[in-house]
């Protein structure tokens, strides 16, 4: 069971952004720029919502969960699945999952929330000086 620290919403960024495109202060194309890295992160590890894309209206609006941290070594700036996440949390002190929405439609793409997984404590065993 995964147990999220420092949780952040960006909700009301997202709205405010949403806001903007729908009144014309910001081109669509600004905001639906998601590169062919991201994807491809979306279909292969991205999870498929129940929400519309708030831009094109269409179904299946995916939300990818990238990983950062140093305890993740060369994991870290990659997209990973519900069951990457579980066992990383098992495994690393701490690393911080930012959750990406991404329509592979129109290429919509905003930071949905951010938060803090691991086990909080140190990595057991000896420290490897590199390799
Ligand atoms: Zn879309």
């Amino acid at each position: 069971m995964l147990s999220p620290r420092q949780v952040v919403d960006y909700a009301l960024q997202r709205r405010a952004l949403l806001a903007d495109v729908r009144a014309g202060r910001v081109g669509q194309e600004e905001v639906c720029d998601a590169g062919a890295y991201l994807l491809r992160a979306a279909r292969f590890h991205g999870t498929t919502t129940a929400n519309p894309c708030p831009v094109c209206r269409r179904d299946g609006l995916a939300q990818v969960s990238w990983v950062f941290g140093e305890g993740l070594r060369h994991a870290s700036g990659s997209a990973r699945s519900a069951a990457d996440l579980e066992q990383l949390a098992a495994q690393v002190p701490e690393f911080t999952v930012h959750v990406v929405e991404v329509c592979t439609e129109c290429r919509w793409n905003h930071l949905v929330r951010s938060y803090v997984l691991g086990t909080g404590r140190p990595r057991r065993g000896r420290r490897s000086a590199g390799g």
